[in-house]
C-alpha cells in the first residue's frame, strides 16, 4: 500500500494511547509532517519537509507523492517522530502557501469535526475549501474583470448587429452602463454570454478591463424601524457580553422581528472591526436576506451556498479570508468560512434539518457552528419561531439562555388557526368546500393566498382500475410519481425517469389514473374551480431555472398573484405583505411515521407556514385540514403555542430515551447484493456489541431499512444509542477499525452517521 502511511488519526483499539495523538498548533522545529491528503481514509499520512526551502507552516497547503498520484495536501501538524522509518517517508515536493492559508482556530473546528464525525480527515480539511484552493490554486483575490463599450462600439448603428441578437443584447446593456459590467451581471443578462463578448471584443465595440479590489464599505447604512422592548431586551442581553462565549436561543413567533434583532447586534460587532458568520438553512432565503443585511449595514457581504460557481466561491471565501467583508452569509458549509476576526455568528432557523449534511461528511452545521463559537470565545444567537427539542433541553439544562419575543411586530397579530375535519367532508382533489369559500372570499377581498402540500408532482400514484397495477420504480421500493405536465413518471427518491405509459404494462388495458395528489395537480383543480384567479405553482419543478423562485417571488410582491399554491419551498423566511389565508392541505404527513422526529417537523412545518398569513396590516387566518382532529399536535397548532407542543414531545423524549435524552449514532449499510448487505450488518453487529459489553450502550439488532431498496442497492442498519455522548464515541472508536478490515467492507457502501436525523 502506500509506504507513507505511518499514524493512524484516531487512536486505534489496543494500539491507541494519548501520546499517539496528534496535536494541532504544536510548533516544535521538527522533521515530520502530519498532512491530510483528500482520500476516504480516517488517517493523517506523514512526509518529511521539501528539501529546499522553510518547513510549511501548520494550515498550509502542500504538493504531495502519494501512490502514483499527486495530490494537494494540508499542514494539519508538525511532529517529531514517525512510527515509519524516517527513511522511508516521502518529501513533500512543493510548499504551495508561504504562510498558513487556514488559521489555527479553523484548523481546530476541522480536527474536531473529523473526531465527532469520525470522518476521514482529508475529506474534512479539504473537502471543506472551496474547488480552486482544493486544487493548489493560489490564494488570492480573483481580479474582478469588467466589459465595457468602447468609441467604435458606441458609434454603432443599431441595424449592425441584427443577424446577431444576442451580441445586440449585450451591446444594448452595455450602452446603458457605461462604467461597465461584471462576468456576474453578464451573465444574469444573457447565459451564453462569454462567447457572444468575445466576437464583440474582436471587433473592437468591447474592451474588458480589470477593477482592482472592491472597495470595503459600499453604501450607506439605512436605518431600520425602532425596536420594541421585547427587541430590545434581547439586543442588551446579547450586546451586554459580546465579548466571549455565550448561547442564545432567540425563540421568536414568524414576524416578531428576530431578523432585526440580529442586525441590531451584527451593527455593533461589526463597529468593533469584527466579522458576522450567518448561516440559513437554504439557498433561497440568502437572497432576500443578504440584500436586507446589505441595505441596513452598509457592509460587503460575501454569500457562499451551492449555487456559486468555482470562481464566485473563491471570491467569496477569500473576501472572508482577507476581511473584506464584514459579513459571511451563506447554507451549511459556509460554517468552514475562513475570518480574519469572527466576532459572531447567527443561526437562523435553527430548528431547520438541512443544516444537516446526509451524505459523505455528515455534519451538523448548527452544532459545528456551537463549537466553533466556544473555541472562538464569541457570542452565538440560534434564532427560531419553532426550535428544536435539542436547543429546548439545552435551555432547560441551562446551557443556552432563551429570549422571547412572544408577538408580532407592528400592528400584525397572531393569525387565528381553524382546523376542517376531513372525516365528514366531501372533498374535490383533496380539497374541501370550506377551503375554496375560504379562498373565493379573498380573492373577493382581493388579497393573497397559499395553499400548502409538501408534494409535488401530479399525483404520488399511478393505478390501472382493471388488475390493481401500481407504478413502481424499477430500482426502489417506491411508486413512480405522476408528472402531468412534462408527461413522465418519476421516482423522488433515486431520479428515475420514464414516460408515461399509454398502456397498462400488466394487463394491456388502457385504464390507467393518477391517483391522489401533488402540488401540479392542485393547481390545476384550482385554476379550474376559480378561473379568475392567478395562480403560481412553486416547487422544486417549477424552480428549476435559475432566478425564477425570486422571479416569483417579486411577481407575489408587487400583486401579480392570487393564490399560491406549493411545497415547503413556500414555508420560510419571506415575507408576503398582503397574504392573509394560509391553507395546509394534509396535515396528517408525519402523524404516524416511524420516525420519531416526524411529529416535531410536521409542527415545525405547519408552523412556519401559518407565520406566512397576516404579516401586514390585515389579520391572517389558517386552515388545516385533517383526518385526526383530535391528536396533541393539534393543540399546539391551535392555540399557536409552540411550547405547548415540545413540553410533551420532550416528555415522551425521555421517555422512551431518545435524543435529546440519548444520543445516537447509525451504521448503514447499502449495496446491490443483498445477502452482502445482511452478512456485513450481522458481523459488525457481532463485532459492536462484544465491544458494547463493558459500556453503556445500546445496539439495536440489524434493522432494514423502511424502504429496504433505493436506488438498486438494498439498504440496512444499527442504531447505537447511549446516555453518555463520551461512551458513544469510545465506542465508535474501537468499532470502526475493525469495520474497516471486515472483508465484507470493501463489497458493501456503509457510512457512519452520528447525531443522525434520516433514521429509518
Ligand atoms: P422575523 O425574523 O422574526 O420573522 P423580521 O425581523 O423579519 O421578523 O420582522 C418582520 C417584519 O416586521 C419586517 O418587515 C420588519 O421590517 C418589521 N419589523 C421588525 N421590527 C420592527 C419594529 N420594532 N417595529 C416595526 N416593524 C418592525
Ligand atoms: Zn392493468
Ligand atoms: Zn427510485
Amino acid at each position: 500500500m502506500f509506504h507513507v502511511c505511518s499514524d493512524t488519526f484516531f487512536p486505534r483499539a489496543g494500539k491507541g494511547s494519548e501520546n499517539e495523538r496528534v496535536k494541532v498548533g504544536a510548533m516544535t522545529p521538527s522533521p515530520v509532517l502530519r498532512v491530510a491528503v483528500p482520500v476516504p481514509l480516517r488517517r493523517l499520512f506523514d512526509y518529511l519537509p521539501p528539501s529546499r526551502g522553510d518547513i510549511p507552516a501548520i494550515g498550509a497547503r502542500i504538493r504531495v507523492p502519494f501512490g502514483r498520484r499527486q495530490l494537494v495536501g494540508l499542514v494539519v501538524a508538525h511532529a517529531d517522530s514517525s512510527a515509519i522509518p524516517l527513511k522511508q517517508l516521502k518529501a513533500v515536493l512543493e510548499a504551495i502557501d508561504k504562510r498558513p492559508l487556514l488559521s489555527e482556530s479553523l484548523m481546530k473546528l476541522m480536527h474536531w469535526s473529523a473526531r465527532y464525525y469520525h470522518h476521514a480527515p482529508g475529506e474534512v480539511f479539504l473537502g471543506m475549501l472551496p474547488a480552486f484552493v482544493r486544487r493548489g490554486r493560489p490564494a488570492e483575490i480573483s481580479r474582478q474583470c469588467i466589459w465595457r463599450i468602447s468609441e467604435s462600439g458606441r458609434a454603432l448603428n443599431e441595424d449592425a448587429l441584427r443577424r446577431a441578437p444576442l451580441q445586440r443584447t449585450l451591446l444594448q446593456a452595455l450602452t446603458q452602463t457605461p462604467a461597465g459590467l461584471n462576468a456576474a451581471q453578464l451573465a444574469d443578462i444573457a447565459k451564453g454570454w462569454r462567447a457572444a463578448m468575445k466576437s464583440l471584443m474582436q471587433r473592437g465595440w468591447a474592451e474588458e478591463t480589470a477593477r482592482a479590489e472592491e472597495s470595503p464599505a459600499t453604501t450607506e447604512a439605512i436605518p431600520g424601524p425602532g425596536l420594541n422592548d421585547d427587541q430590545l431586551q434581547a439586543v442588551n442581553a446579547i450586546t451586554g457580553s459580546l465579548e466571549c462565549f455565550r448561547r442564545w436561543l432567540l425563540f421568536g413567533v414568524t414576524g416578531s422581528g428576530k431578523t432585526e434583532v440580529y442586525i441590531e447586534v451584527m451593527s455593533q460587532v461589526i463597529a468593533a472591526g469584527k466579522q458576522v458568520l450567518v448561516l440559513v438553512p437554504e439557498i433561497g432565503l440568502t437572497s432576500q436576506l443578504v440584500n436586507r443585511v446589505k441595505t441596513r449595514l452598509g457592509v460587503t457581504v460575501a454569500v457562499m451556498h451551492s449555487g456559486l460557481n468555482d470562481s464566485e466561491r473563491l471570491h467569496s471565501w477569500m473576501q472572508a479570508h482577507k476581511g473584506m467583508a464584514q459579513v459571511v452569509l451563506g447554507t451549511r458549509s459556509a460554517v468552514y468560512a475562513p475570518f480574519r476576526s469572527l466576532g459572531l455568528i447567527v443561526v437562523d432557523e435553527e430548528h431547520d434539518s438541512s443544516f444537516k449534511q446526509q451524505d459523505g461528511f455528515r455534519y451538523h452545521a448548527r452544532d459545528v457552528a456551537i463549537v466553533r463559537a466556544r473555541d472562538e470565545n464569541i457570542p452565538i444567537i440560534l434564532g427560531s419561531a419553532t426550535p428544536s427539542l435539542e436547543s429546548l433541553y439545552q435551555v432547560k439544562q441551562c446551557n443556552y439562555q432563551m429570549l422571547q419575543l412572544p408577538n408580532r411586530t407592528g400592528r400584525a397579530r397572531a393569525p387565528k388557526v381553524e382546523l376542517i375535519d376531513m372525516r365528514r367532508t366531501p372533498a374535490d382533489s383533496g380539497l374541501s368546500p370550506q377551503l375554496f369559500d375560504a379562498l373565493k372570499a379573498n380573492l373577493g377581498k382581493e388579497e393573497q393566498s397559499l395553499v400548502f402540500l409538501n408534494r409535488r408532482g401530479y399525483a404520488p400514484v399511478y393505478m390501472c382500475y382493471r388488475c390493481g397495477w401500481l407504478a413502481p420504480c424499477p430500482r426502489c421500493d417506491a411508486r413512480l410519481i405522476v408528472h402531468q405536465g412534462s408527461r413522465r413518471l418519476r421516482c423522488h427518491h433515486c431520479g428515475a425517469d420514464q414516460p408515461i405509459p399509454g398502456a397498462c404494462p400488466q394487463c394491456g388495458t388502457e385504464d390507467l389514473h393518477p391517483i391522489g395528489e401533488g402540488t401540479e395537480k392542485l393547481e390545476e383543480t384550482l385554476k379550474q374551480r376559480l378561473p379568475n384567479a392567478r395562480i403560481a405553482r412553486i416547487d422544486r419543478d417549477s424552480t428549476r431555472r435559475k432566478g425564477s423562485f425570486d422571479d416569483l417571488m417579486n411577481k407575489v410582491e408587487q400583486g401579480e398573484i392570487d393564490i399560491l399554491v406549493g411545497t415547503q419551498m413556500l414555508a420560510k423566511g419571506h415575507d408576503y405583505h398582503d397574504l392573509t389565508l394560509v391553507a395546509v392541505v394534509n396535515a396528517d404527513q408525519g402523524l404516524f411515521s416511524i420516525d420519531f422526529r416526524a411529529p416535531e417537523h410536521m409542527v415545525q412545518q405547519i408552523m412556519q407556514v401559518s407565520g406566512r398569513a397576516g404579516r401586514g396590516d390585515k389579520p391572517g387566518k389558517v386552515l388545516i385540514q385533517t383526518w385526526h382532529p383530535e391528536h396533541v399536535v393539534f393543540d399546539a397548532l391551535k392555540q399557536n403555542n409552540y411550547l405547548v407542543f415540545a413540553d410533551k414531545a420532550l416528555f415522551e423524549r425521555r421517555a422512551a430515551q431518545l435524543p435529546p435524552y440519548a444520543h445516537l449514532a447509525s451504521l448503514r449499510g447499502e449495496a446491490t447484493s443483498k445477502h452482502n448487505v445482511q452478512e456485513f450488518i450481522a458481523q459488525a453487529y457481532q463485532s459492536g456489541k462484544q465491544i458494547g459489553d463493558t459500556m453503556q450502550i445500546e445496539l439495536s439488532a440489524p434493522i432494514t431499512s423502511v424502504m429496504e431498496k433505493r436506488a438498486g442497492r438494498f439498504r440496512m442498519q444499527i442504531l447505537l444509542q447511549s446516555s453518555k455522548r463520551p461512551e458513544l464515541h469510545r465506542h465508535l472508536e474501537l468499532w470502526l477499525p475493525l469495520l474497516e478490515e471486515m472483508p465484507l467492507a470493501k463489497k458493501v457502501r456503509w457510512s457512519l452517521d452520528v447525531d443522525p436525523m434520516d433514521l429509518y
